[in-house]
């Protein structure tokens, strides 16, 4: 990360660019001798290109020979560390003898370095940057810390310069960058869902396998603990809410009263929720009714036809899964985005698909469409089948799409489309979904439910 260091004799208006630049509330007055110095550096918030801008007048602040020496000793802290030097000038007093000195260390270093006059408050004032000139740096860059004047160029330039040195980078994606890396390192909150008796908990203990001791030693003493980690093929989950989840001879029946709902926070707490079906009973509305929080939760999701020991796919049991999965499908046509995994809880056949299943929907979160190609993708479903006359003249028009990123980071998030419209009144359920199924047919995002925010803007 570059530096940037504000050097400058006392009472030029160093801490007041200071703030500016790092965008802190607080004015601390750095330029009076004996004011305590608390802090060294901070970010550089201005700027569009990530940079730390340091203080030097926190450094060495206590030399006996005089302020000329201090601010020496400071500008050679300065010329060691930063890859840009500011430096600081008084355009209402003028040059002063301690920047001739100044300046003659900073030309020696052959350090990049800019001056900044300060106090320039009045356009009146700016001949005043022509008396620096012989002090030998270039293009002296005219401010008003106070007033503001001329901030927007010397933020400008810092970035210039930044890039020209190739050391820029751009401090919103490196934060994206960062929240995404600590979004891919923790654990995936993995919800098991569904009505009781399809078979959760034996799941449960199933896929934990070496690891269920865990459950039962921590799940009861306190509530976090519910949540229970677990590795499978080097990646990290946790499953939430496991209490609900325990064999049943262990269940209080507090935890049972409860259910539906813990069942609807422990989706809103997952990243991914595994609704569970015992596929030799079929779909109930009790199903239905947790499928629908799943959805309306816009949660990635997946279902698991569990039991599925019971009818091995050959002879006639193939026809009959191949039934049953119609009928689940039919049943709970509205999470129409959820793959099915077939498994067996009690054999533990197939148990690894849910992994496989997660990983999938994770690799398609991670999909990213550039704004073109999406705005042609829109515009193209609209044109083949264009939405629909509302009232007498009003159609839907769109304007534009284009993609959100998850409020909190997270490791699978449902992919969020922003549509500015001519008037959200005009976009029907039936067409928004339409476009949704468009959409859906053309980019790899099974698993995740598409989110749709509406925007007039007419
Ligand atoms: P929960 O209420 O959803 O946690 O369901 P349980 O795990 O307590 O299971 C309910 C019943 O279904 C128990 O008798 C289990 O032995 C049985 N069960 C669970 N999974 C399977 C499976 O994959 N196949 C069969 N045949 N039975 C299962």
């Amino acid at each position: 990360i570059p530096v940037i260091a504000i050097v400058g004799r006392p009472n030029v208006g160093k801490s007041a660019l200071f703030n500016k630049l790092s965008k802190r509330r607080l004015a601390i007055v750095h330029d009076q001798p004996g004011v305590t110095r608390d802090r060294l550096a901070t970010e550089c918030r201005a700027t569009k290109s990530r940079a730390l801008l340091i203080d030097t007048g926190g450094i060495g602040a206590t030399l006996d020979d005089g302020f000329s020496e201090q601010v020496r000793a400071e500008t050679e802290v300065a010329i060691q560390t930063a890859d840009l030097i500011l430096f600081i000038l008084d355009g209402q007093e003028g040059p002063h003898p301690i920047d001739q000195t100044l300046a003659a260390d900073l030309r020696q270093s052959g350090r990049p370095v800019r001056m900044v006059v300060n106090k320039i408050d009045e356009s009146v004032h700016d001949r005043r940057v022509d008396e620096f000139a012989a002090m030998g740096f270039e293009d002296p860059i005219a401010v008003s810390a106070a007033h503001g004047r001329g901030f927007d160029h010397l933020v400008k330039e810092i970035d210039r310069i930044l890039a020209d040195q190739g050391v820029a980078v751009d401090r919103d994606k490196a934060r994206d960058a960062e929240a995404e890396e600590d979004a891919s390192k923790r654990p995936i909150q993995l919800a098991i869902v569904g009505k009781p008796n399809v078979g959760k908990s034996s799941m449960v203990n199933a896929l934990l396998g070496d690891q269920r001791a865990i459950v039962s030693d921590v799940a009861g003493t306190t509530r976090d603990a519910f949540d229970v980690p677990f590795t499978f093929n080097e990646m990290d989950y946790t499953l939430i809410d496991t209490a609900g989840l325990r064999p049943r001879s262990r269940r209080d029946t507090s935890v049972e009263v409860f259910s539906a709902m813990r069942t609807e926070s422990s989706i809103r707490r997952a990243d991914i929720c595994a609704l569970v079906i015992d596929c030799s009973k079929g779909v109930t509305a009790q199903d239905r009714k947790i499928a629908r929080i799943i959805l309306d939760e816009g949660k990635p999701c997946f279902i698991v036809l569990n039991k599925f020991d019971l009818f091995h796919p050959d002879g006639e049991h193939r026809a009959r899964m191949e039934e049953i999965s119609e009928h689940v499908s039919r049943e709970l046509f509205f999470l129409h985005y959820a793959p099915f995994v077939a498994v067996s809880a009690k054999t533990g056949e197939f148990l690894p698909r849910i992994f496989h299943t997660i990983d999938k929907i994770r690799g398609a979160s991670k999909h990213k469409l550039g704004t073109g190609e999406l705005n042609r993708l829109f515009k193209k479903a609209m044109a083949k089948n264009p939405p629909p006359l509302i009232g007498k003249k009003k159609r839907l028009k769109l304007l534009y799409v284009t993609m959100t990123k998850p409020e909190r980071p997270t490791q699978i998030a449902a992919p969020t489309f922003v549509l500015f419209i001519n008037n959200e009144s005009l976009m029907s359920d039936s067409y928004q979904r339409y476009l949704e199924n468009q959409i859906r047919d053309r980019l790899p995002y099974k698993g995740l439910p598409l989110n749709f925010v509406l925007r007039s803007r007419a």
